[in-house]
């Protein structure tokens, strides 16, 4: 019993009988089902091993359905909107009343996305309904962004997956509150917050990157089962002969065994999970990771790297 590649009409089929099916999306892979099926919506937590208290983001094809699951939708996100979807920005709203406690995780608010990601539109389309769809890892590990990566997680278990290629981010959504005059950002990601400072008239405010503002998230997020250090470029030089280090940019000369990732955060977020996972089948003891800048724009992707470091 493996997890299986399914066309389209297949995943239709699945999510209207109430199965998860994992699903490209510009951001990562996500494992979707019913946003308004309960039993649905259990199998994306018991699949994953969430916590029940981490709640999910609904999926819709546009802002029609938006009043469909915020009770309000303040007229300031209205630039927010017409930049950002479709695509990789998430914004929590306050919830209409009916919305499943499984999706809030309890709270008064209900998470919202438009996908851009065309595949995953059809679906949408065809399915009729919203979709949850958090990322289709096992939860605490690496979001996977390809089908492959996918397969490889659920091996042991017969999960659909719907196969759209490499994801074109590699990295989650911004999810964001508007909250009166002020925009907090409450997960950095693809959406930098430059942008969010452009489309928004009042306050964006960004957490320190050592905060954890979204409920249920686990401060170790997005970790390889290798020891992740996040150290000076300087201090690459300290690796072992079982270690593997990540640079961005140019090599060090005297580092062996070394991958890099591009020196600008989008392609280093496009690739950064991809070889997160190839390393961690490669038995090294550890992955010493070259520290990213401290600028805003490479917010999203030192978030990530933080959380790999933590210990267990
Ligand atoms: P993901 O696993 O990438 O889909 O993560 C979804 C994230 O969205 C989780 O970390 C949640 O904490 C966050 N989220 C979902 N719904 C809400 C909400 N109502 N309020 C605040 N954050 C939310
Ligand atoms: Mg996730």
């Amino acid at each position: 019993m493996c997890a299986l590649r399914v066309d389209l009409d297949e995943a239709v089929t699945r999510l209207r009988a109430g199965e998860a099916v994992a699903v490209p999306t510009e951001t990562v892979y996500g494992l979707a089902a019913d946003a308004r099926n309960e039993s649905a919506l259990r199998r994306i937590f018991a699949t994953k091993g969430r916590p029940l208290t981490n709640p999910l983001i609904v999926h819709i094809r546009g802002r029609e359905q938006l009043t469909d699951w915020a009770a309000s939708v303040p007229a300031a996100a209205t630039a927010l909107l017409d930049a950002c979807w479709p695509g990789p920005l998430t914004l929590v709203l306050p919830a209409r009343a009916e919305v499943s406690r499984l999706v809030t995780g309890g709270a008064d608010s209900v998470a919202l996305r438009c996908p851009s990601h065309p595949l995953f539109r059809e679906l949408l389309a065809r399915f009729g309904g919203a979709l949850c769809a958090p990322s289709a890892n096992r939860s605490g590990y690496v979001s996977p962004t390809t089908a492959e990566h996918v397969l490889a997680d659920y091996s042991t278990e017969p999960l659909a997956v719907l196969d759209g290629g490499a994801c074109a981010l590699g990295i989650e959504s911004t999810i964001v509150r508007p909250c009166g005059d002020m925009l907090d950002v409450l997960r950095p990601g693809a959406v930098p917050v430059e942008r969010l400072r452009e489309l928004w008239s009042g306050t964006v405010t960004v957490p320190a990157s050592a905060d954890v503002v979204v409920p249920g998230s686990a401060p170790r997020h997005y970790a390889p089962a290798t020891r992740v250090q996040v150290v000076s470029r300087t201090a690459l030089e300290s690796a072992g002969h079982d270690d593997v280090v990540i640079c961005r940019g140019t090599p060090p000369p005297t580092c062996a065994r070394v991958e890099c990732l591009p020196d600008e955060p989008i392609g280093y977020a496009r690739g950064l999970y991809a070889l997160l996972r190839r390393l961690d089948a490669g038995g090294y003891s550890r992955l010493l990771v070259e520290a990213v800048p401290e600028q805003e724009r490479w917010q999203a992707v030192r978030d990530r790297l933080r959380r790999a470091a933590l210990r267990r």
